[in-house]
């Protein structure tokens, strides 16, 4: 993607053109917390729902270790879920909800697609999806969100100082954990368990017939018995790149 759209632009301006396909590359944020002083080290565990179904390996692995986590929740994920959200709003010690999207469209302010999916495409569409990601949250009665992660985890530039306009801190991730739920249960798990002090997991919760999600368990355990502990992002320093939280 970030390629492609480079070597447009390349060619747009050797056309004398600078079309809107020029505006700035995409960015992918990283997200680190503040390292512990001391200690065994402490990860940030992140949970996309982007749509479809809950995996409830996961979310019981969680509640049976009381494995704390951010789980980043869409409008369309919520409206399907409600059993799940049921559980994780009866455990407010361990699940912090926040903010996914109304409808999974990537936070991305001009028309492109982002690994297939159709971005956001207009300021007013970006806006949309945050307002509606967090409408949909306050629906259900828990706090207000104030973390926001769109849809792909890529963000225009642009799109990113609208979001930080609104009041919200973008969630980027350092340890890619699952790859988008697209990889094996070893893999994943081997990914998950290589994670140090200050490290943000990012995997998904919502593809309960793929592999990875097998994965996910086995490599938090791993971090549990390695006797790393676990926070939220609501309480953490999160340092992201960017202008994602400063
Ligand atoms: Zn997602």
């Amino acid at each position: 993607m970030h390629l492609f759209q480079k070597h447009f632009c390349a060619i747009a301006m050797s056309m004398w053109a600078v079309s809107a396909a020029c505006a700035a590359p995409l960015v992918e944020p990283t997200l680190h917390i503040k390292p512990e002083a001391g200690g065994n080290g402490r990860v940030a565990l992140t949970l996309d729902a982007c749509g479809g179904r809950t995996d409830t390996r996961i979310l019981s692995a969680l509640v049976e270790n009381k494995i704390p986590a951010t789980i980043f929740v869409t409008g369309i994920w919520l409206k399907r879920n409600a059993a799940a959200v049921e559980i994780m709003r009866a455990h407010p010690d361990l699940f912090e909800l926040e903010n996914h999207g109304g409808r999974h469209v990537p936070a991305v302010d001009t028309p492109q697609k982002i690994y297939g999916i159709r971005a956001a495409g207009s300021p007013a569409a970006v806006l949309a999806e945050v307002e509606s990601g967090a409408a949909a949250l306050a629906g259900t009665g828990g706090p207000a969100p104030k973390w926001f992660r769109g849809a792909t985890a890529e963000y225009s530039p642009s799109a990113i100082a609208m979001i930080r306009k609104l009041g919200f801190k973008i969630a980027g991730f350092s340890i890619n954990g699952d790859g988008g739920s697209l990889l094996g249960a070893k893999e994943t798990a081997r990914r998950i368990a290589a994670a140090k002090d200050g490290d943000v997991i990012i995997a998904h919760i919502n593809q309960p017939t793929h592999a990875a999600g097998e994965g996910v368990v086995q490599g938090l355990l791993a971090l549990k018995d390695k006797g790393l502990t676990f926070v939220r992002l609501d309480e953490a320093d999160g340092v992201g790149n960017n202008g994602t939280t400063d």
